[in-house]
């Protein structure tokens, strides 16, 4: 099933996406995730019984399509991403949070920080936990764990990243972590998806997941036997060459194979 999140008469509610003459509609609602409880009592209080008609999707004031809980990210997971910024090839994952504050919805604005004076894009994978996940073994059914994939844009002040030492502050802005459009299970992440960015038009990342350093399951293995990781919870897979700098006004697309397209504009800091 593909899903989304998205404002209707003021509250967050789920759809059910589907494909009609080559465009994504919101057909119908779809089940409320147990994590996402504020929903949840909205139905429970009847706000949340309007019937909504079905709308194309890219009318829709979407939301980011899960309320994840925390965002678990893997640095330097494709050979010519780490090549290109100079690093060497991890023995071992790199993982790192970027907070809950710094997510954004599809179509919404990334404020570009005074106090950057490099800031990328890097379009990714993006893993949806759909039940408690901790000390997965290896030969674990991993994919029992996942309940969707989706986009995310790990927006990053590349000169912070390096300045600081450590990477709170370069991944953590408010706003860096556009995630949507959709949420789908109908992906096979381990057969090799392709992910693209865009900026302004021009494709500037073309990388597959077939060539993720670390697979899907042994990340998990591997950042479980640290971190229970919850449903709704997001695992950042990592991204592919082409990182560069951006400029205020740039408009960045996202998109992974039958994921669809997670677009966002970038502008400065106003105050
Ligand atoms: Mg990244």
């Amino acid at each position: 099933m593909k899903t989304c999140r998205f404002l209707h008469q003021g509250l967050a509610r789920y759809g059910r996406v589907e494909e009609r003459d080559g465009a994504l509609w919101i057909a119908g609602p779809a089940p409320i995730p147990a994590e996402d409880l504020a929903a949840q009592l909205a139905e429970l209080r009847g706000d949340a019984a309007a019937a909504f008609d079905p709308m194309a999707l890219s009318t829709a004031e979407l939301l980011p399509p899960v309320v994840p809980g925390k965002i678990v990210c893997v640095g330097r997971n494709y050979r010519d991403h780490v090549k290109e910024l100079g690093n060497e090839v991890p023995a071992e994952p790199l993982i790192f949070f970027k907070p809950i504050s710094s997510l954004l919805a599809p179509g919404a604005i990334v404020r570009m920080p005074r106090v950057s004076e490099r800031i990328d894009f890097e379009g990714e994978l993006v893993v949806v936990i759909g039940r408690r996940a901790s000390r997965l073994k290896s030969d674990a059914d991993w994919r029992s764990y996942v309940r969707a994939y989706t986009i995310a844009n790990d927006v990053t002040a590349r000169d912070l990243q390096k300045k600081d030492g450590q990477w709170t502050r370069a991944k953590g802005f408010d706003t860096f972590c556009p995630v949507g459009p959709i949420l789908s299970d109908e992906v096979d992440a381990e057969s090799g998806l392709t992910v693209e960015t865009r900026v302004n038009g021009e494709l500037r990342q073309h990388g597959s997941t077939a060539d993720f350093i670390f697979s899907i399951p042994q990340l998990l293995a591997y950042i479980t036997a640290a971190i229970t990781l919850e449903p709704g919870d997001l695992l950042l897979t990592g991204t592919p060459a082409g990182v560069a700098p951006l400029a205020p006004g740039d408009h960045v697309e996202v998109s992974v194979t039958g994921l669809g397209t997670l677009a966002n504009s970038f502008a400065s800091e106003t105050d």
